[in-house]
């Protein structure tokens, strides 16, 4: 217990924390690379990259010497009549990166946020256009889009919602296209698309569904979905807030695929993890159904720190960062590991481990439980205290544990942990 820790508890509600059962949270004082020390002086791998933000490591010299040297040029401006070069340039690199029919960026704060504008273009799309009955989203079960109204409608219904339900719209949901399962989602795509004119989008996680368990499915049946759902002119939107810059083995998880969604949403690593940022980018044709004489037809979306400069800087470093030689080399290294050790546990610890699965530089383990997938299974506690007992921040979704670290993990680390998994899977 630590005067910080005591303070703290005393006047700051934590997210996501049970406050009546919770153990004092750990005051961290300063971070590098994937290492972050805590008042004591112990050291903690960021084996999460603290929520999936962190891609490079923490307290990068270079987004530090970046931000800062724009902070003293121009750290804020409104965005509504007025602009600036790192938001100019930001735009410019993203559509550089993104498929050749992204047109247009929309700045907001977060990943929820980018999801609520994405949505909002997508429904108000249909509303200029005289189709107000086009109103329904379909989004895939098990799915996370944020912790807003708006995105909670689209996401899994579960406790984390349970009170809030009947504030939440209809939504339309598919089977996720696991294997074995993917035949149904299509059925079920087809069956909500025989009244497409009561329908304006398609939202899905690409290839992973990260807060639903790591879980994972394959290229094709997305393509599938997406072609079959434009094919009826419902917009389709990839949330690749979790997925974006590199986490799957390329840039972007829907980059697997060629037929294209129509919106993309993006945060989290967006800034390198250095501050909050969010961006909804769309077609030349979602932009164009905006553009009217008559001022209704406006998309009436803000944000105080709408493309905050700062925040702006911290994505274009992270961006030159990203597109090094090094790191991309850094990205198939992780993957490659992460294989090796995948096809090791299957091979010796098949009886402790339900499901043991890759996708680029993310790991996911599912631990043998005998009751299922649970967030509340105990196992969840268990596995977080062993792991930092041993310095590593792991954050098990239930029985799941993952790895989705910053890309300049050393291999002595990686291997230090993969050790530690292998502990816990003979010990619990
Ligand atoms: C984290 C996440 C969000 C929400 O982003 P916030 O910045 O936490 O609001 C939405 N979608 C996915 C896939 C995410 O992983």
């Amino acid at each position: 217990m630590t005067n910080l820790s005591e303070r703290d508890a005393k006047v700051v509600w934590h997210p996501f924390t049970q406050h009546h059962t919770a153990p004092f949270s750990i005051p961290i004082v300063r971070a590098e690379g994937v290492y972050l020390f805590d008042e004591n002086g112990k050291r903690y791998i960021d084996a999460i990259s603290s929520w999936w933000v962190n891609l490079h490591g923490h307290s990068h010299p270079y987004i530090a010497q970046k931000v800062a040297e724009q902070f003293l040029k121009l750290e804020q401006v409104i965005f509504a009549g007025f602009t600036h070069e790192p938001a100019v340039s930001l735009a410019e690199r993203l559509l550089g990166i993104l498929p050749s029919h992204q047109a247009k960026v929309f700045y907001s704060d977060n990943g929820s946020t980018s999801i609520e504008v994405a949505l909002k273009m997508a429904i108000q799309y249909f509303h200029n256009r005289g189709f107000e009955k086009r109103n329904k989203i379909i989004a895939l079960s098990n799915g996370y889009h944020g912790d807003t109204f708006g995105t909670m409608a689209v996401g899994a219904k579960s406790a984390f919602n349970a009170p809030f339900e009947p504030f939440l719209y209809e939504t339309c949901y598919l089977a996720v296209p696991v294997a074995g399962q993917e035949q149904e989602a299509v059925a079920q795509m087809k069956k909500y698309l025989e009244n497409a004119d009561e329908i304006a989008a398609f939202i899905f996680e690409p290839l992973i569904q990260g807060a639903g368990g790591m879980v994972m499915y394959e290229p094709e049946v997305l393509e599938e979905l997406i072609a079959l759902a434009k094919d009826k002119g419902v917009i389709t939107i990839a949330d690749e807030i979790m997925t974006g810059f590199g986490r799957t083995g390329k840039m972007f998880a829907t980059d697997y695929i060629q037929t294209k969604p129509d919106i993309y949403c993006m945060s989290k690593g967006l800034t390198g993890g250095a501050m909050a940022l969010g961006v909804t980018t769309c077609t030349q044709e979602i932009f164009d159904a905006f553009l009217s004489e008559d001022r209704r037809k406006t998309l009436f979306h803000s944000h105080s720190f709408t493309a905050n400069p700062l925040a702006c800087t911290a994505a274009l470093a992270s961006l030159d960062l990203l597109l090094l030689p090094e790191t991309q080399a850094q990205i198939k290294a992780l993957h490659q590991s992460h294989v090796e050790f995948a096809q090791k546990l299957k091979a010796e610890k098949a009886s402790a481990v339900d499901s043991v699965r890759v996708r680029g530089t993310i790991l996911a383990i599912e631990i043998h439980t005998g009751e299922g997938t649970s967030y509340f299974s105990n196992i969840r506690d268990m596995a977080y205290n062993f792991f930092l007992e041993k310095g590593i921040l792991m954050r098990p979704l239930g029985n799941i544990i993952y790895l989705l670290t910053p890309y300049c993990i050393q291999q002595e680390d990686l291997d230090y942990v993969y050790a530690c998994i292998e502990e816990f899977l003979n010990f619990k």
